[in-house]
């Protein structure tokens, strides 16, 4: 038994479940937390539940009171700026506090999906919460120089697992549709496939006075301003191999509960209670 309670922060992203499943494999790991948020891609939920399938275990699923992007934004009255985003605090940095509060008896060690182009954020996330370990599996894999993004891609195709939706569409990420923390490409590109939520954000700015792009209220961005990159593809390389991948299948425990249903959560916890806006 391992001196430290392992968690893997699962963001449902490609680079997240991959890293989970490297570290249950090498260190072992206690628990796996997914935040949600309403904003996510319905597809997301697919995803998890997918994923407890290759983990071989469910996910702990945690969510704000607050729900969604809007109203963290206008609970907190402003959007983005230079301390961040007011939703990644109240909607995700708050519940992992409110989650670290109730479980301070425990020897925290976290797993983060960050991989081989992200050094520097992770060098930051481990001066940022000295007290506690933090693994990044995709950093520090053993085949080189870590594992990058695209071969991350490779190994979950290589799982069966069908990446997030929002992968297909073109977004780099599985963030919530309509990220505040996108640039203009991003916004144009939203502006394409979710006129609603470009819609929903552009009245939000002008509700709360501040804008998502700095300087640039969504009702006013020119329509062929940025840039976004095409769908990450798939590097045709050996890293499944190296780290002895097995399908999705493969992983599938009778003792576990998990179920068929990709609607609903697998283990929904009790919300945090919202309290005053703090880092
Ligand atoms: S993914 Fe983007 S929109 Fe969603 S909470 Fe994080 S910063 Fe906010």
């Amino acid at each position: 038994m391992s001196q430290f309670y392992t968690v893997s922060w699962f963001s449902a992203g490609v680079s997240s479940a991959v890293a989970t499943r490297l570290a249950i494999d090498s260190y072992g790991v206690d628990e796996i937390i997914y935040i949600d948020i309403e904003d996510q891609h319905p597809d997301s939920m697919r995803f998890v539940k997918d994923c407890e399938r290759w983990f071989g275990r469910p996910i702990t699923i945690l969510r704000s009171p607050y729900g969604t992007v809007e109203r963290a934004c206008r609970a907190a009255g402003w959007i983005n700026g230079p301390r961040g985003a007011a939703c990644t605090r109240l909607l995700k940095k708050r519940v992992r506090k409110e989650w670290e509060r109730s479980n301070a008896h425990h020897n925290l060690r976290y797993v983060w999906g960050l991989d081989a182009d992200e050094a520097a954020r992770a060098e930051r996330i481990a001066d940022a919460m000295p007290q506690f370990e933090h693994l990044f599996p995709l950093l520090d894999h053993a085949s080189g120089n870590g594992m990058g993004k695209a071969e991350a891609h490779a190994v979950l195709r290589a799982s069966g697992i069908k990446r997030p939706a929002m992968y297909d569409l073109g977004y780099h990420n599985n963030n919530c549709i309509g990220c505040v923390k996108g640039g203009m490409g991003y916004w144009n590109k939203i502006r394409l496939d979710f006129p609603e939520v470009f819609a929903a954000r552009a009245k939000l700015e002008r509700i709360i006075g501040a804008s998502c792009i700095k300087g640039v209220f969504l009702d006013e961005l020119a329509a062929d301003a940025g840039r976004h990159g095409g769908p990450i593809v798939d590097e045709c390389g050996i890293f499944c191999e190296i780290i002895g991948i097995e399908p999705a299948t493969e992983r599938l425990t009778g003792g576990d509960q998990l179920t068929a249903d990709t609607t609903q959560p697998a283990v929904a916890q009790a919300d945090a209670k919202p309290a005053e806006i703090a880092q």
